[in-house]
């Protein structure tokens, strides 16, 4: 078992709610019963998506995932205005920050503002030690997977052994958001889970 006990410390002192969990079904469990009645908009995440969670959450309200909807765009857009929102995140320092890049702009404008409330689905792959390592970890492990992934012609993507910062056209990388903690007027929770999950 993955010891979370510094980072929950350190993340309950800047402010977050924070669960732990020994799987990412029982982190999906909690949120399905979390969410009833909420309308819920989903954020890019392979963590998300290895959780099931739009499957499960469909049939019972508003979900709204670009990854999902026909017309991407307008899920982006329709997914600022939910209730909650679910994301994860590119790393998650030990010493509480969040760190997330993107392409698009609309998981990272959704964790900052618009929201009742935000959860991060963090996996314990995603947990690195300092604020440091977790700016290194986005740049250099998520994103280059991320890239790779989507087919993308970036150094990056051809190589994945690092970010060459780019300038291609098809960079993905055009913004980071490090949490130093939730935003004021939004809370926020952080669920770790004890699995490898996502990026
Ligand atoms: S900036 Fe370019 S090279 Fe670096 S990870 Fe992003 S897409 Fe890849």
């Amino acid at each position: 078992m993955t010891n979370f006990d510094t980072v929950k410390r350190n993340l309950e002192a800047r402010g977050y709610a924070v669960r732990v969990f020994p799987t990412g079904k029982e982190a999906a469990d909690y949120l399905a019963a979390s969410l009833d009645g909420k309308s819920v908009g989903f954020g890019g995440s392979a963590t998300l998506e290895a959780l099931g969670l739009y499957e499960r959450l469909e049939s019972r309200g508003e979900v709204v995932w670009h990854w999902k909807w026909e017309d991407p765009a307008a899920a982006r857009r329709a997914a600022q205005a939910t209730d909650v929102y679910l994301t994860s995140v590119n790393a998650l320092a030990e010493t509480g920050e969040l760190v997330n890049i993107d392409g698009a702009g609309n998981r990272v404008a959704a964790t900052l503002f618009g929201h009742e409330k935000v959860y991060f689905a963090v996996g314990r792959n995603k947990l690195v030690p300092g604020y440091d390592e977790a700016v290194w970890r986005a740049r250099n492990v998520a994103a280059p997977r991320r890239a790779r992934q989507l087919g993308k012609k970036t150094p990056c993507a051809v190589k994945c052994d690092r970010c060459y910062d780019c300038k291609s056209p098809e960079r993905i990388c055009r913004g980071l958001a490090v949490l130093w903690g939730p935003m004021m007027g939004m809370a926020a929770e952080v669920l770790l889970i004890d699995e490898d999950l996502g990026l």
